[in-house]
């Protein structure tokens, strides 16, 4: 014989009763069917009696939505030419109206007490179970009512076990094929009034059923494949356990997993009977078996078994100097919560005993405080207590699992994940037992906190990298088209999910926290991108707080690069193109690469140099490894590489600038690449990696055009460079006849930087450098007669794309 329960979620409506009914009657043994209420109704039960108690007349309105919530579902389950469907329909209607009375009395005198209020959403389990007991016509339907009686205890209705047991073994001999039970109710053993098993006290009904009868196992049929590693409504990465320990499971719902109602466990525990979580919607898979068996299966290996979390949460804390070494402080404290009926689910105490502090629900916080304070009024006064204060907006998280008993570093990677996450923990609790390490956080981290925790406890399927791409035009657009493309890939080789969660031009900005679909979010941000600035950026990202967030700069704007400094201080990776603050003031510099270093994230910037050619990682890994550069020489714009490789008879100056900007080499402003403000960047971001201070104004420069032209605006630029096309033309010719070649070259010595125009011959390695090719010389202490080379396309948005998607792979494979 076993027990199954059915939760309000598994019979919310009439294609889902007709499920539960097939796989009723698929079973052959005999079984007890324990009933929820129809899914939301007991809710709506409590808001209706909440409306008729403070004389809110729409009440009425409310019991005729249930009713026609419960009249329709009959409709839709049993045949209306039935004569049953009348008698059910009557009866539905018979407690339905007995209802309206009880409320038109609360309305009346607009007082709900207790009682009350249990008579009231009783109807929700009576109501199910009989509509259910027409449904499946060879069960029985029974009364709990009849066998499960309780005693007032603390204001609380606590289960006679003796007598219910007593009671259970009496009602059902001999067993029926199928009975029907409405769970969560009960009746007081005295007066026999209606009371209940507290909200979810369907699966204990179904428990105490199990237990009393000896039942083979408790089947708790839901809506989800079984017991997950966290709640799938709160993240997305879960996946089923296969199998808990009794004591794991206990663990996990005491501590907000909703999935069981925690008093569940107890009675099938004593008796060592199994419980299976199934899902109604999927009734072929084995969902997550719970015995007292130890972890054998696959899912056994990992170190904790799952996550949960409790969001209504406050934090109280009782605290004051008089409190180090006195006895019955902690005593005084727990019973005066006792005596109030407060339940705690957490508490912490620092071995210096000057404060404590323990969890409580958000609705019990004014209350503990007020009777703490009367309490200690004498210390409170006297100064021994400084101050006993509620913290609200909080939320409990725990890990637990069996195999962290005795397992070292498990509390290490616990905060260790959440400091990289940015998430600082307010209190923590590990009990001796080793099961279960709980902790309080602001409740705004809490989905961030448990999507880390899960992404580094559990082996899950991907890594997720969460992108914010700014600047989606040309290098930004390219990057965008290179993931779209590799990303099946990378899911399928590297097991990397590379979620583009916002994106933005100058314009609009567009999020999706869930990931943007690459083949539309172009034209979607065109057509419903929200007003973008740099401020609402940084405002947008930060609220949707997202766990390994990486920030692409493809821009060259100042603001943009502006934001780096607070997004790195809320622990969101940026990788940039944009040179713009790695060429800023150098403590500005150096300040971003600490707060990345503090934090344990990433300031990555290898395309500032170069485009995709691996220069900074180079110069990062020789110094490293113990190297030294002593000097670097290199030909850096590959603006103006491709310009003076471009000048000839038929093509001038200017058509040439032109042709470097239409070919996307140069800057969107090329002045900045005529001008050497892109090589003087770019020569002062190499040296500092080089492990030298330098600023802008310390470069030398040589120009090679004249200040004047880049004084005007862009259109007068464009204007004005033509008069200098005779002046290259003659360079050129010369040049030519000389036969060698300009370059503008970019120097550092020691840390001493210059840049100017340099003719080489056809012995130096700068004379072959095609198009808008790149070069790098690098002398260092182990590189010194031969200097290290690397060459190749230093300009271009393929490449520069390619170059930013290396960046951010790397910090996916750091993570
Ligand atoms: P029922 O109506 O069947 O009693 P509940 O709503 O009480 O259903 O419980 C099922 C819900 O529990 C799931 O829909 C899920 O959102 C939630 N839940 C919370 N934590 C977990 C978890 N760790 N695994 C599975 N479900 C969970
Ligand atoms: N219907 C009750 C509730 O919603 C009991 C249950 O569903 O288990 O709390
Ligand atoms: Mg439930």
């Amino acid at each position: 014989m076993k027990v199954l329960k059915f939760g309000g979620t598994s019979i919310s409506c009439e294609q889902n009763i007709l499920n539960v009914k097939k796989i009723i009657e698929s079973i052959d043994e005999p079984v007890i069917v324990v009933l929820s209420a129809l899914g939301g109704i007991t809710d709506q039960l409590i808001t209706t009696a909440n409306m008729a108690s403070v004389g809110d007349n729409e009440y009425e309105e409310e019991l005729s939505k249930i009713t026609a919530r419960h009249l329709n579902l009959i409709e839709g389950v049993i045949s209306c030419s039935q004569l049953c469907a009348v008698e059910v329909q009557n009866k539905v209607v018979h407690l339905l109206n007995e209802l309206l009375n009880i409320l038109k009395g609360v309305y009346l005198i607009k007082d709900l007490s207790i009682k009350t209020s249990d008579a009231i959403v009783s109807y929700g389990e009576r109501i199910s179970s009989l509509i259910l007991s027409y449904v499946i016509k060879e069960a029985k339907l029974f009364d709990s009512r009849k066998f499960i009686k309780t005693e007032k205890h603390f204001n609380k209705h606590i289960v006679d076990f003796e007598l219910t047991n007593w009671l259970i073994k009496n009602t059902f001999v001999p067993l029926p094929k199928i009975s029907l039970v409405p769970g969560f109710i009960s009746s007081d053993k005295e007066t026999n009034e209606v009371t209940n098993l507290g909200r979810g006290g369907s699966d204990y009904t179904a428990s105490i059923l199990t237990a009393a009868l000896d039942a083979s196992v408790l089947e708790i049929w839901t809506d989800v494949d079984g017991f997950m590693t966290a709640d799938p409504k709160a993240i997305s990465s879960t996946y089923v356990i296969e199998h808990l320990t009794f004591n794991e499971a206990i663990e996990l719902c005491n501590y907000g997993a909703k999935l069981i109602y925690p008093p569940t466990i107890y009675p099938v525990y004593h008796k060592n009977i199994p419980i299976r979580i199934l899902n109604t919607f999927n009734p072929n898979t084995s969902g997550t078996y719970i015995s007292n068996e130890q972890n054998s299966t696959v899912s056994g290996k990992s170190l904790i078994k799952g996550i949960s979390s409790i969001d209504d949460t406050c934090l109280v804390t009782v605290q004051g100097l008089g409190m180090i070494g006195i006895i019955g402080i902690n005593y005084r404290i727990f019973k005066t919560l006792a005596d109030n009926d407060i339940s705690v689910f957490m508490i912490s105490q620092a071995s210096s005993e000057n404060n404590t502090s323990f969890a409580v629900r958000n609705a019990d916080a004014d209350l503990a405080v007020k009777a703490l304070k009367e309490e200690f009024a004498l210390e409170l006064e006297q100064g021994e207590i400084s101050d006993i204060k509620a913290e609200k907006e909080l939320a409990t998280v725990a890990i637990v699992g069996e195999n962290m008993k005795r397992t070292p570093g498990i509390a290490g990677k616990l905060f260790g994940t959440l400091g990289r996450a940015g998430i600082s923990v307010i209190a923590c609790a590990q009990g001796a037992s080793e099961t279960n390490i709980s902790f309080v956080i602001k409740l705004q981290f809490l989905r961030k906190a448990l999507n880390s925790i899960h992404d580094s406890f559990f082996l899950s399927e991907y890594k997720v990298l969460n992108l914010f791409i700014i600047g989606v035009g040309t290098v930004g657009g390219k990057l965008l088209e290179q993931i779209r493309i590799q990303q099946i890939t990378l899911m399928e080789q590297n097991s990397l999910n590379l979620r583009v969660v916002g994106i933005a031009n100058s314009k609009k900005c567009l999020f999706c926290k869930e990931g943007l679909n690459l083949d539309t979010c172009i034209s979607e941000l065109k057509e419903n991108g929200e007003d973008n600035s740099p401020n609402h950026l940084r405002k947008e990202i930060l609220k949707l707080n997202i766990f390994n967030s990486v920030f692409v700069d493809c821009t060259a704007s100042k603001d943009i690069a502006g934001l780096y400094a607070s997004l790195l201080k809320n622990n969101i990776s940026v990788v940039a193109a944009n040179k713009i603050a790695t060429s800023s003031k150098y403590n500005d510099y150096l300040n971003l690469k600490e707060t990345a270093r503090q934090r344990d994230i990433k300031f990555l910037f290898e395309t500032n140099v170069g485009a995709g050619l691996p220069i900074i990682n180079t110069i990062n890994n020789l110094i490293n490894s113990g190297d030294r550069i002593l000097r670097m020489e290199a030909v850096l714009s590959g603006t103006l590489n491709f310009i003076f490789n471009t000048l000839s008879a038929e093509i001038p100056f200017s058509k040439a600038i032109r042709m470097a900007e239409e070919a996307h080499y140069s800057e969107p402003d090329p002045r900045i690449d005529l001008s050497g403000s892109d090589v003087i960047r770019k020569l002062v971001i190499l040296t500092r990696e080089a492990g030298y201070k330098v600023e802008q104004e310390d470069v030398r420069t040589n120009l090679f055009i004249p200040k004047k032209y880049f004084e005007s605006s862009l259109d007068d630029f464009w204007k004005n460079i033509k008069e200098l096309d005779a002046e290259f033309e003659t360079m050129r010719q010369q040049v030519a006849s000389e036969k060698k070649r300009i370059r503008l070259v970019a120097k550092m010595e020691k840390g001493k930087c210059e840049i100017g125009l340099q003719k080489v011959d056809n012995h130096h390695p700068f004379y072959e450098l095609e198009g808008s090719n790149n070069i790098i010389m690098i002398s260092t202490k182990r590189y010194n007669d031969y200097p290290m080379i690397i060459k190749g396309y230093g300009a271009g948005d393929d490449v520069t794309a390619a170059g930013i998607f290396a960046d951010i792979i790397s910090i996916a494979n750091i993570r």
